[in-house]
């Protein structure tokens, strides 16, 4: 598999992080809709983490990650249908998937495989939030199977236009998590920020910041799918 080179795909990104830190200031001022644009023929699969029965990770003030993550995932099916994009939700309400046999972790995974596995996607995108012991500790990660080389390149991209909209300055992880593993559809998990940082959290829970990160993830769907794809070479270089 050939991907872009470092150089072009740093160009991409600093491009792409420019134009959406002025749509977000935009967003910031005014939150008119804008119009739709024509489909574009690409599926992104959306897994709001957690939910139902499963609250996720709790925050300093109580806030369940199942609530953030389904805001930043409704957030973002707006941006991706809006630029073309179509979109698969694994869960729309706070649920959670379980309702099959095995324990409920395995029957709400496997329920979130079938849907991923049924998309067709092109990318798949799990939403989660971050915990830790240091209340410092902040800032937006995404993490991929080690086993995928597109997920990589993915979650590499991804990572620096999150670092680059979001403040943060992390570097894309491998991750052990069953989502990113159980399909053959190319995955990445984004951590958004940290529910154990109290400044952090105070951004997460709003509507404008999670408007914010999904704008910001959207912009990363964008580079990956449409910007390095097109400027793929087909031959070796
Ligand atoms: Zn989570």
């Amino acid at each position: 598999m050939k991907f872009l080179t470092a150089k072009k795909r740093t160009l991409l990104i600093a491009l792409a992080v420019i134009s959406a830190l002025i749509a977000v200031i935009i967003l910031s001022i005014v939150t008119a809709a804008s119009s739709a644009v024509a489909p574009n023929g690409m599926t992104v699969v959306i897994d709001a983490g957690h939910g139902g029965r499963d609250g996720g990770v709790v925050g300093t003030t109580g806030v369940k990650e199942s609530e953030v993550n389904l805001g930043i995932a409704k957030s973002l099916r707006h941006f991706l249908t809006e630029a073309g994009y179509k979109v698969v939700m694994t869960r729309e309400t706070d649920t959670d998937l379980a309702g099959g046999g095995g324990s409920f972790k395995q029957s709400d995974m496997r329920a979130r495989k079938e849907i991923i596995e049924n998309a067709n996607a092109d990318l798949m995108i799990s939403i989660h939030q971050n915990s830790y012991p240091r209340k410092d500790i902040c800032g937006a990660q995404v993490f991929y199977a080690a086993s995928s080389e597109r997920g990589k390149a993915y979650a590499e991209t991804m990572q620096s236009v999150l670092n680059g909209t979001l403040g943060s300055d992390r570097v894309a992880k491998s991750g052990d998590y069953y989502i990113i593993q159980c399909s053959e559809t190319p995955s990445v998990l984004i951590e958004c920020g940290f529910l154990s940082n109290p400044k952090e959290e105070s951004l997460l829970v709003t509507a404008t910041y999670q408007q914010k990160v999904a704008y910001s993830i959207m912009t990363g769907v964008r580079v990956i799918l449409e910007e390095e794809r097109a400027v793929q070479p087909s031959s070796s270089a």
